[in-house]
């Protein structure tokens, strides 16, 4: 039967996997398996999302104008540099899009964002994969992989699904030995769970040099997954190629009118932060004094923890028992990563209460 034939790069994609939000019997349980915030939204960010969806029938500012000077006010940015996206998501497509192609090769890590591979393929692009040292993120190996053909690198700092995180001398390190043609797509998804100091300097890339597009987002700690927006800055030549393929209303007037009050939300980001540190830190620290069971925490400065299964109980094992016991974690085989299981840092109760029942499957004693 004829039919119309997909692109042969397009059926190489394997699809996203989202973390569930039921068990498989239909449960509702604690969901720690996307990376959201426990603590929900900022009250002013949910009553600016209320008041935005007041006029529905209109669209969206297409330029979104006062999201992108609300976000260049807090970051000390120019609003013209500024993109927007349907979650950065969209804004990672939107960079291999328009940097890569058939024949162009993209760097990233083994265990690395699953839609840096998608975006990579879906262009017809070659995903070129660079070794970690020990889950993290090796600025060597990525560079001794850039040839002729390389038109991207997407690093994600933190990483996820590792939680690992790359200083700010490593980064200017790949950023140095990278070609000034070849794009740095430094992607900071989680870098409001730093501590200023540990800042790893990729807005000041991105203000100084033509090739480094970071990008952010207002899923994680500003708490507004649900509405997806996410944005990005580079230098004008590259925003203003990304533009060109954008999708002309892409995030959403409530989106737009939270996301700026979230940005002024300064309290609830900082109380989120130090939820974040402080239950990231007992979390791992707890997995850690299970080593006689085989598990071990990767170190995360993201919201979220990877446990390794190197003892008699596997992930696999675990990831079943905790949906049985109420607790929906991420099993990533898909990514290489079978004896893994990504824990996102609950509320007190949930992250206490998954630990119990994590102690519980492994057998420890008290
Ligand atoms: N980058 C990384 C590293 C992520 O973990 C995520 C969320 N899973 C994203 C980007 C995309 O988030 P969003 O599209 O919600 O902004």
């Amino acid at each position: 039967m004829n039919a119309p034939i997909p692109k042969p790069w397009i059926m190489d994609i394997a699809p996203y996997v989202p973390g569930k939000s039921k068990t498989d019997d239909g449960r509702t349980v604690a969901k720690l398996s996307s990376n959201e915030n426990p603590l929900g939204t900022a009250p002013l960010a949910r009553a600016a999302f209320e008041a935005g969806r007041a006029s529905l029938d209109r669209y969206p500012d297409a330029g979104a104008a006062k999201l992108r000077e609300a976000i260049a006010a807090r970051h000390g940015l120019d609003p013209a540099r500024v993109i927007y996206g349907t979650g950065s998501d969209e804004v990672l497509h939107l960079a291999a899009g328009a940097f890569a192609g058939p024949g162009d090769e993209v760097i990233f890590v083994r265990y690395g964002f699953a839609v840096y591979e998608i975006a990579t393929r879906r262009v017809g692009a070659t995903p070129v994969i660079a070794p970690d040292k020990d889950y993290a993120t090796d600025v060597d190996a990525i560079l001794s992989l850039v040839s002729d053909r390389t038109r991207l690198v997407f690093v994600a700092n933190p990483n996820n699904p590792t939680g690992t995180f790359a200083a700010r001398e490593d980064i200017a390190r790949l950023h140095a030995g990278l070609p000034r043609t070849v794009l740095l797509v430094l992607d900071q998804a989680y870098a409001e769970y730093l501590t200023p100091d540990e800042d790893d300097h990729g807005l000041e890339m991105a203000r100084e040099a033509a090739n480094v597009l970071v990008t952010r987002t207002f899923s994680k700690i500003y708490g507004l997954a649900a509405e997806r927006i996410g944005w990005g800055y580079a230098s004008a030549g590259i925003i203003d190629a990304m533009h060109r393929i954008r999708a002309p209303f892409n995030v959403t007037t409530a989106g737009q009118q939270a996301a700026i009050a979230a940005l002024a939300a300064e309290d609830f980001v900082t109380a989120s932060r130090e939820h974040n540190a402080r239950w990231r830190g007992w979390f791992a620290d707890q997995i850690d004094k299970l080593g006689n069971a085989g598990l071990r925490a990767v170190p995360s400065k993201a919201n979220f923890v990877l446990v390794l299964f190197e003892g008699p109980v596997s992930a696999e094992e675990a990831y079943k028992a905790l949906m049985e016991k109420g607790y929906i974690v991420r099993w990533l085989p898909g990514q290489g990563l079978p004896h893994g299981l990504r824990v996102s840092i609950g509320t007190a109760e949930e992250t206490q209460g998954v630990l119990a029942a994590i102690r519980e499957i492994v057998g420890a004693a008290g």
